[in-house]
């Protein structure tokens, strides 16, 4: 195999793809550097039995990482499943819907309405009722969170209501502390945070199950962090496939059949990372910060761009914006190219473009952004 540089700070490109999303560096780094030797151990990790020493204490660092970082009650534990966010699409249904059951789905972008769609299609083989909807769709486009009018169609009698926090494709963030206020109280609460996990400070406990597909502000994809109340897990049906129950995952602790090792290993890398940085405030003063330059920058700029998601909802994870018309928008991504800026298209379904921008992106790349979107339109505009 051809060799290749090891990658320096000036050859690195910026990624600002919205998942897989950049990784901080240090994990990257520490895993090229023991890959092959892993704690002294003379094996790669990815060659060590995941019943073994080696293995269970990063299994267990992880664990405990999680924990630590997100602050979580006693109440609370740290799940691991394979197959990524979609799979929790399809498993919270199974698990939690009996007959005559009825679920509710708040919605406020497609990730929101491919959940609904597997509960839709799980709910009749359950012998429930389907799901009853509330979202903030406009035509075809998603610019804020449902209204208070739009959740009125919810009562205390769900199974559960389930929400996004971040809705990664339109760019339209709901926080999960407007989330618990805004839904009946006693209905327990299931959130897929995907794209802004560990993103901020973050109260879960309010949250029966929360869970995040890793390849943003986590790790590998393919891997998904689920937290849960460990009360609302048991309640799950028993007449499933062990693998797909969340009581036998609560207390096989994420260890039913072999996990995914180098994408847990890989993530205690990335809590080791985040934790060092000063965990969850840091990052959050990071996003807040990186997202004003961002927005500012495509505001200044006399309505060259338009910025379509309403300020109150706008995501600090993933900005959105447009260009006049598809020739410049063309132009823009070439030129960002050059300057070693990728990841910038929006997503296929709406066109456009969006920056992600996780928590391993550094404030450099966002004020290079800034400053491209500036320069950008003082030439095109
Ligand atoms: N939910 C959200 C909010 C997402 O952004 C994504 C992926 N971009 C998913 C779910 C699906 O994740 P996966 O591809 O890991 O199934």
């Amino acid at each position: 195999m051809a060799s290749s540089p090891a990658r320096s700070d000036d050859t690195v490109t910026m990624n600002f793809g919205s998942g897989p999303g950049a990784l901080p560096r240090a994990a990257l780094l520490a895993a090229q550097e023991e890959f092959l030797d892993v704690e002294g151990s003379g094996m790669s990790i990815l060659e060590h039995s995941h019943r073994g020493s080696v293995y269970d204490r990063i299994h267990e660092e992880a664990r405990a990482l999680f924990r630590k970082v997100l602050d979580l009650p006693a109440s609370h534990e740290v799940l691991f499943f394979q197959g990524g966010a979609s799979e929790q699409f399809a498993t919270v249904p199974m698990n939690f819907l009996r007959p005559g059951d009825r679920a509710g789905y708040a919605v406020h972008g497609v990730w929101g309405e491919k959940a609904v769609q597997e509960a839709t299609t799980w709910a009749p083989l359950a012998g429930a009722e389907a799901p009853v909807v509330a979202s903030s769709q406009e035509g075809t486009r998603y610019l804020r969170v449902p209204s208070a009018a739009e959740l009125g169609a919810f009562s205390g009698s769900l199974r559960y209501v389930h929400t996004t926090t971040n809705e990664t494709i339109h760019g339209v963030q709901w926080h999960a502390e407007a989330i618990a206020a805004a839904v009946p109280a006693g209905v327990p609460l299931v959130c897929d945070m995907s794209s802004d996990f560990l993103s901020r400070p973050t109260d879960l406990s309010p949250f029966a199950l929360t869970y995040a597909g890793a390849q943003k502000n986590v790790g590998p994809s393919g891997l998904v962090v689920a937290i849960v109340n460990a009360d609302f897990a048991k309640e799950c049906r028993k007449d499933l496939p062990r693998i797909f129950r969340y009581d036998v995952n609560l207390k096989e602790k994420s260890l039913v059949n072999t996990p995914p090792v180098f994408s847990v290993y890989l993530t205690r890398n990335v809590l080791r990372w985040l934790d060092a940085e000063g965990g969850l405030p840091a990052m959050a003063e990071r996003n807040t910060a990186k997202a004003k330059l961002v927005y500012d920058a495509l505001e200044s700029c006399g309505g060259f761009y338009t910025v379509p998601v309403e300020r109150a909802a706008r995501s600090q994870m993933n900005v959105v914006f447009g260009l006049p018309n598809a020739q410049l928008d063309m132009r823009f991504l070439a030129e960002a190219k050059t300057r070693r800026m990728v990841g910038l298209s929006g997503h296929r379904s709406v066109g456009g473009m969006r920056a992600a921008l996780y928590n391993a992106v550094p404030l450099a790349w966002a004020e290079a952004l800034a400053e491209f979107l500036v320069d950008f339109a003082k030439r095109a505009g």
